[in-house]
């Protein structure tokens, strides 16, 4: 392929090999042989996912099909998971759609120690909504294997596995994808024969991301750093500008990372509020690079306040934010 003259360098976009299955080498499986168990898009960004946690990092195509590859490997029928209370909704969803198959659910103050009989723990670093932080010490002293949900932190703010953690969950439909476009998660591990067996379920049961999946995630870690930076900056001036303001009622904000949510009066409020944004969007997920704002009550029900909105910090001007956000609360 010729490239003078287009702008076109290969060095910086490289073609992706979509190949469903590559030929025997020698009458044998080369390093590629079928792309449900490996490619060579997927594998160039598990090692760049893996050093950015620190392990071996596997690629799944959405967070729910990771967390299910990790429920799927590591639980058994009749065992019980603790997971975080006012962690992400569609864990426990889930986990009540695997009842049936003899998995019980209890859910914890994952700022305390996990429930002693538990046979897996599941905490978010922070988590979404309600953005506490888990007891690292007392998940990581439990016999326990632990599973950290890290998706709102990212690798670059908390490394699970530095904390006694056996696996990291991400969604990298978030910060890490970044810009609202791929649907992807990961799973990291240190432990060579537990990273072994996620791969075996992986394998077995297809939940491998495409292509073109691990390419987009891959090319977006190279902006991972800055569009961190910026959000964080801006969603730490928003918090405080937030506990100002007579219409807000609580605000929760970690210090770090790029989500916060915060109680007006009431479920009516909130959804006025979200319908009156402009310049923040009015949508779920988060950490893209436009703000988004919802009630998360129309989600989670009883788990979280009737008048708790959520807001993902994008790259937007601090102060075009701050005047939607304060034009809407007056609106509402
Ligand atoms: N973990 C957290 C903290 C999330 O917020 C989400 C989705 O919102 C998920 C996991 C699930 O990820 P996905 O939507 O990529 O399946």
């Amino acid at each position: 392929m010729t490239t003078a003259g287009t702008g076109y360098s290969r060095a910086m976009d490289a073609p992706v090999d979509h190949s469903a299955s590559w030929p025997y080498e020698n009458g044998e499986p080369g390093r590629f042989s079928y792309a449900r168990a490996a490619h060579p898009a997927g594998v160039a960004c598990e090692e760049a996912l893996g050093a950015l946690d620190g392990g071996r990092a596997l690629l799944f195509p959405s967070g729910m099909a990771a967390v299910t590859t990790a429920l799927l490997t590591l639980a058994r029928p009749g065992q019980t998971i603790a997971l975080a209370e006012g962690a992400y909704y569609g864990h426990r969803v889930l986990l009540d759609e695997l009842a049936p198959w003899g998995l019980r659910c209890v859910e914890f103050d994952q700022t305390a120690p996990p429930p002693a009989g538990a046979d897996l723990i599941l905490v978010e670093a922070p988590s979404n909504p309600m953005l506490t932080m888990p007891d690292f010490a007392a998940a990581a002293s439990h016999p326990a294997p632990v599973v950290c949900d890290a998706t709102v932190a990212s690798p670059l703010r908390v490394r699970p596995l530095d904390h006694g953690c056996d696996v990291a969950l991400h969604s990298a439909t978030k910060v890490l994808g970044g810009h609202d476009d791929v649907l992807a998660g990961v799973l990291v591990t240190r432990d060579e024969d537990l990273h072994e067996r996620l791969r075996a379920t992986r394998h077995r049961t297809g939940m491998i991301a495409s292509a073109d999946t691990a390419w987009r995630v891959h090319r977006r870690l190279s902006t991972l750093a800055q569009r961190l930076d910026r959000q964080e900056a801006t969603a730490r001036i928003l918090a405080d500008r937030l506990r100002g303001h007579p219409a807000v009622r609580t605000v929760r904000y970690p210090g770090f990372s790029f989500l916060l949510s915060f109680d007006v009066a009431d479920g009516d409020t909130a959804r006025r509020v979200e319908r009156a944004v402009r310049t923040i969007v009015n949508a779920t997920s988060l950490g893209g690079v436009r703000s988004k704002l919802e009630a998360r009550r129309r989600w989670e029900g009883d788990r979280c306040p009737p008048g708790l909105l959520r807001l993902s910090v994008g790259l937007e001007d601090v102060d075009e934010l701050w005047a939607d956000l304060g034009q809407a609360l007056e609106a509402a």
